[in-house]
């Protein structure tokens, strides 16, 4: 049994709008739409879980399941945080082997990275896709000053779905909780309990629909 977590339980404050990030339109459909449609599209997927802000579930069910026709298997309310968020995702699975945690706000995943992700995970237990940043990234000092410059071909800019094998992630969301950590993601979680993360590659079209300019590029990429 292979499930995917669709994430869409934030507000996306970065983005500035009056509405959250996910129902933002390109050409003429919520961002949230073209994520959901990906997964539901996947033939290797068995179960869709889609994480959503308490007081927003009524509205994405009438204005977009229901309004698109988009057959998912549970909705679930979010939390605080992120990883707060997935932990709600994962409790109230039942009888899953893999389980792929992707971010509501990237629609541009291909079916391929969908895949390759399961095949990885099956493999190694974690695996998640990634790019080689464009850019050199530096690292900075509280007083801005540049201490280091990591070699570019070392770095790898983590994308979604992170899969995992379902029983590894559950029980390393519990400790973080447990332990109070704070985490940006999930491949950071099973990593501090000693689990290996395998990284493929990724595209650089499976964008993170995050502030305003990237709904100029996602426009194009619809
Ligand atoms: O904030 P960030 O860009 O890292 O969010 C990545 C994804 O996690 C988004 O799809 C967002 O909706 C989701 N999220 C969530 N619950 C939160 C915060 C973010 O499901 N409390």
């Amino acid at each position: 049994m292979v499930s995917a977590i669709i994430l869409a339980g934030g507000r996306g404050k970065r983005m500035g709008s009056e509405i959250s990030k996910q129902y933002i339109e390109i050409k003429g459909k919520p961002i949230l739409y073209y994520t959901l449609k990906k997964f539901i599209d996947c033939k290797s997927i068995d179960s869709i879980t889609l994480v959503l802000p308490e007081d927003e579930i009524e509205y994405c069910r009438r204005e977009i399941l229901v309004r698109y026709s988009l057959n998912i298997d549970n909705i679930v309310a979010g939390g605080k945080e992120r990883q707060d968020s997935v932990c709600n995702g994962l409790e109230s699975m039942i009888n899953t082997n893999i389980v792929l945690i992707h971010d509501g706000a990237r629609p541009f995943v291909s079916n391929k990275i969908i895949e390759q992700g399961i095949k990885f995970a099956k493999l190694y237990g974690a695996a998640a896709p990634g790019v080689t940043p464009k850019d050199t990234i530096k690292i900075k000092n509280k007083e801005s000053f540049s201490v280091d410059t990591p070699n570019r071909e070392n770095l790898v800019a983590i994308q979604t779905p992170q899969v995992f094998d379902f029983n590894t992630i559950l029980e390393c969301h519990k400790k973080i909780k447990k332990d109070n950590v704070v985490v940006t993601d999930d491949t950071m979680v099973v990593e501090l309990y000693g689990n290996k993360v395998y990284l493929y590659d990724g595209d650089y079209t499976n964008i993170k629909v995050t502030t305003p300019e990237d709904l100029i590029l996602a426009e194009r990429l619809v």
